[in-house]
């Protein structure tokens, strides 16, 4: 059995023809399944029946299983899934002043080893698919139908390194985009990731008008090293030069994402030495407080602290915002959900 959801326009085209099926079915079933959201092959009423059993015999549509479900009192919802396999994941609605923005899942557990994330709590056990990244859109699409409303924003900030699951990423990235199907702007759909210097340049060649956001989190190596293990691999220079190249080649603006960690990277001295590293860049600068993880021992910075960062940065010039936090009642961070699920 194959999830439907795993194929590109092109890729469905071209199984359909080696079914013996003419090519418009395969945009017709497209159509179904991301302009009609059609959960089922029965649905599709424009295909005769020989072919809707043809296609159930060969075809999963939603395969994700709600294994809990939680809704915040600010309408934020974590939905933890189970995969076809048996994995469970983690995918969070969040609704913004702008739109419906989900938060997806790249990998089953994350071997980035940050120290402060409840992600790497497990290790990684597999890349999901791009239909496993898609099926997550869908099925809060699903729900949000019986309100009328739509996904409007994917950000790809759930468990796992994205970057580390390049291809599958991409993929799920032009999926979602496609014009023919739920057609989501490219500007409204942004990848995180913690650095993977090389990919970041491979993305910028990409072309996509998608956003790309970087975990930051510190303003010198000696504290990134402490944090981010990624850090060893691609100190700050490194990651500055790709970022640099990456602007240069697509003209975009990237997101600094930077948690503020009490007595860790807080400081005004922090701030000063971020604002340094930041200027020249086409960037901003995301300010995020910390979702505490009972696993482990940071704190977030008070809010006078954070207001204190962020006016330094004004102070220099540095363009940046206080990011609200959502759900923060549900186990709003990353793995949280999953890893009490565990236990
Ligand atoms: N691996 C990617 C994407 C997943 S993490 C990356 O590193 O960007 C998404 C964002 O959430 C990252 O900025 C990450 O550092 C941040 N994050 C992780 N744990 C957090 C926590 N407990 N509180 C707040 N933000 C957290």
């Amino acid at each position: 059995m194959k999830a439907i959801y795993d194929y590109n326009l092109t890729e469905l085209t071209e199984a359909f023809l080696s079914l013996n099926e003419k090519k418009f079915r395969a945009m017709q079933v497209f159509d179904w399944l991301y302009v009609k959201f059609a959960k089922d092959f029965n649905e599709m009423t424009n295909l005769n029946k020989d072919l809707q059993a043809k296609l159930q015999e060969s075809f999963v549509i939603d395969f994700l299983k709600v294994k809990k479900k939680q809704v915040s009192k600010d309408g934020t919802t974590k939905y933890l899934f189970e995969l076809m396999d048996g994995h469970l994941i983690e995918t969070v609605l969040m609704r913004m002043e702008y739109g419906n923005s989900v938060c997806v899942t790249s990998q089953v557990g994350c071997n980035m080893g940050c120290s402060f994330c409840a992600s790497g709590l497990l290790k990684k056990q597999r890349n999901l698919t791009s239909g496993e990244m898609v099926a997550q859109i869908m099925h809060v699409q699903f729900d949000l139908l019986e309100e009328r409303e739509r996904v409007s924003h994917v950000v790809v900030m759930g468990t796992g390194e994205p970057f580390d699951n390049y291809e599958e990423v991409t993929k799920f990235i032009q999926t979602i985009n496609e014009p023919k199907g739920l057609a989501i702007g490219a500007r409204h759909i942004t990848v995180s990731t913690c650095g993977l210097c090389d990919k970041i340049e491979a993305y910028g060649d990409l072309g996509l008008q998608a956003n790309l956001a970087i975990s930051l989190h510190a303003p010198n190596d000696e504290i990134r090293n402490q944090l981010m293990p990624i850090n060893k691999k691609y100190p700050m220079d490194t990651l500055r030069q790709s970022i640099k190249r990456y602007s240069e080649k697509t003209n975009r603006r990237i997101t600094f994402e930077y948690i503020l960690l009490k007595d860790v990277n807080d400081s005004l001295v922090c701030a000063r030495q971020l604002a340094h590293y930041v200027k020249g860049l086409n960037a901003y600068v995301n300010l995020i407080p910390y979702n505490s993880v009972d696993e482990h021992g940071y704190q977030s910075a008070s809010k006078e602290t954070i207001e204190a960062f962020y006016n330094e940065l004004a102070r220099l010039k540095v363009r940046a915002t206080i990011r609200r936090e959502h759900g923060a009642d549900i186990d709003g961070a990353c793995g949280q959900l999953r890893a009490k699920f565990q236990r």
